[in-house]
């Protein structure tokens, strides 16, 4: 069965979030430790972020490669940070911005 984009995001932000929690568990001093985010270029907690390849992402873009790469909107690390440089990207946020929008608009 396929599953819905809704399905899929919602399956990703769990999974994210279960990497900060699991990373936090192992090493709680992660939570003080942060790194330059090779995706969006912020200075991200280390805690749950990943390294693909040659970059390290900020949990917040482990979310966005991850729920890409199930969307099928990129195959690979590098077409995700090249869709950096355009606007692609910021589809794709808008995409999950709506989707927590919505739940918030349901749970309330
Ligand atoms: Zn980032």
């Amino acid at each position: 069965m396929k599953k819905t984009p809704e399905e899929i995001i919602e399956e990703m932000q769990q999974v994210a979030h279960q990497m900060v929690i699991d990373d936090l568990e192992e090493n709680p001093d992660m939570a003080d430790e942060y790194f330059d985010c090779d995706c969006c270029g912020k200075s991200k907690s280390l805690a749950g972020s990943i390294r693909y390849g040659d970059y390290r992402l900020c949990n917040d873009c482990v979310l966005l490669a991850e729920t890409g790469f199930a969307l099928g909107k990129f195959t690979d690390i590098q077409s995700l940070m090249d869709a950096m440089e355009d606007s692609r990207l910021e589809e794709l946020c808008q995409f999950i911005k709506d989707e927590e929008a919505r739940k918030k608009h349901l749970d309330n």
